[in-house]
């Protein structure tokens, strides 16, 4: 990997949030700011370092306790415990691995983290070094949550639709989802609005999003929070605009088969439609059904993801790994996506999905479940137009059938056509944010720049 000279290359202490869709940007990001002659230490709890199985060469690898270091959340009694317990043990362990790298001669200039751990700033308060904030939502669900955090915007949100500057007009199923089942999660609600309890007071807040695909939002963030910038996609560069050497899909740390590809190599071209809900999702068993019937029905290939945990629900008579379908535990998503016999991507709608597709040029049927999935799934359809929303019904099911009618809509129609255009479109703009001179890659060069004019 290129880099600049030892002598004046800054070191970053970066902290991801221990969940897949957390860690999977923030090692990308690690990767750019590499790239840019930035010396890295990756900071991760116990628990979620025994997935990791390879991180890059140059990279050195650190640990912090979120006090759980057997089982992760899961050991904690609810989340609002797991929090709480990782902000106090999470920041004396965060002391001791400061103090420690200081002790060997590395020191830490600047700690990137994820803006869950807000009171990592507060660490870094202390020891007189640059906070950056890493937002891995989106701008949209970050303005949401901001808003209702600065007492502007006030929940329960009522019928009404919700209208924030930079932001199409809402309504109450395209919010994320917390801000109006509020008394179900009160804990996650707590936990997003937390993000941003003191981010004025970072000196940075990086977003995984890019200009052109959030500009009014971006706009208006600039005015109010003026250290926040755009650097995303934090896509794999040999996906995108294939600068960087050493550019292994780190991300994808729990899965290791090429089975799928090999699958993918034998379908023709846009016609596989790829089924996956994420790390995290927890689909009801009569969802699964509906899903698998739609599959069925609709008649294209699929290749789904069903993590083991879910494989119980599949009906019973569901004939996998049959001509038409193969279902998987986990895959290499972003090759998945940029295989050409992918033309439809049925999502839950995580913004790292979603900004995975669109970076691909893979159009998606939305059947988002909770978070920000609902307002991603509001972009996906109605403002970047690259697909649809699955309607559900009144107990929050999407019936097979309306699966099957979004898919062949997206697969078979001229409007599913124009879809996959757009969703083209975004994926050279994607690119075009990266590369050398692009929106996203000036703001990364900007940050890194100023870690080596700090404290001077
Ligand atoms: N992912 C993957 N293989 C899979 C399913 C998911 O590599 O079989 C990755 C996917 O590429 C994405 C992450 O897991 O980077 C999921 O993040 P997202 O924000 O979409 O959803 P979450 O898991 O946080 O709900």
């Amino acid at each position: 990997m290129e880099s600049k000279s030892e002598a004046k290359r800054a070191h970053c202490l970066l902290i991801p949030f221990p969940a897949q869709g957390h860690v999977n940007p923030m090692l990308q990001l690690m990767k750019r700011l590499e790239h840019e002659g930035v010396r890295i230490t990756l900071a991760i709890t116990h628990f979620f370092g025994k997935k990791f199985h390879k991180v890059p060469t140059s990279t050195t690898l650190e640990y912090i306790s979120d006090g759980y270091d057997s089982g992760g959340y899961d050991e904690a009694e609810s989340f609002g415990v797991y929090m709480e317990h990782f902000r106090q043990v999470g920041t004396e362990t965060l002391y001791e691995l400061i103090e420690k790298l200081d002790r060997s001669g590395n020191s830490v200039d600047c700690i990137v983290y994820d803006s869950h751990l807000f009171w990592v700033l507060e660490v870094t308060k202390r020891f007189r070094i640059v906070g950056a904030s890493f937002l891995t939502q989106n701008l949209a669900a970050d303005s949401l949550y901001y808003h209702v955090k600065k007492g502007m915007l006030h929940i329960p949100l009522l019928d009404q639709s919700v209208l924030l500057p930079g932001l199409p007009p809402l309504a109450q199923k395209d919010v994320p989802s917390f801000l109006y089942d509020y008394e179900s999660y009160p804990d996650i609600l707590h936990c997003s609005l937390d993000q941003f309890s003191n981010i004025e007071e970072a000196d940075w807040v990086l977003c995984n999003s890019f200009y052109e695909l959030e500009q009014e939002v971006a706009e208006w963030f600039r005015k109010t929070l003026p250290k926040l910038r755009t650097i995303g996609p934090t896509v794999p560069s040999m996906f995108l605009d294939k600068r960087l050497k050493d550019d292994e899909d780190y991300g994808c740390a729990l899965f290791k088969s090429e089975e799928c590809v090999k699958w993918l190599d034998e379908r023709r071209k846009g016609s596989v439609c790829y089924v996956s809900f994420g790390s995290y999702a927890n689909l009801s068993e009569e969802q699964m059904v509906e899903i698998a019937c739609g599959l069925r029905d609709s008649d294209c290939y699929f290749l789904w993801v069903v993590r083991a945990t879910e494989r119980i629900k599949l009906p019973k008579d569901f004939v996998h790994n049959s001509e038409k379908g193969l279902i998987v535990t986990w895959c290499p998503q972003l090759q998945v996506l940029a295989h050409e016999a992918v033309g439809c991507f049925v999502t839950h709608s995580g913004w790292n999905s979603t900004l995975e597709a669109l970076s691909l040029g893979v159009p998606m049927v939305a059947i988002p479940q909770w978070a920000d999935q609902t307002t991603n799934a509001k972009y996906i359809m109605d403002v970047l137009k690259i697909g649809l929303r699955a309607l559900s019904d009144e107990k929050g099911i999407v019936k097979g059938e309306e699966l099957k009618h979004c898919i062949k809509e997206i697969m078979e129609s001229e409007k599913g056509k124009e879809m996959t255009r757009n969703a083209l479109n975004w994926k050279s703009l994607a690119a075009r944010a990266v590369e050398e001179g692009g929106s996203s890659q000036k703001n990364i060069t900007e940050f890194v720049n100023s870690l080596s004019t700090f404290g001077a």
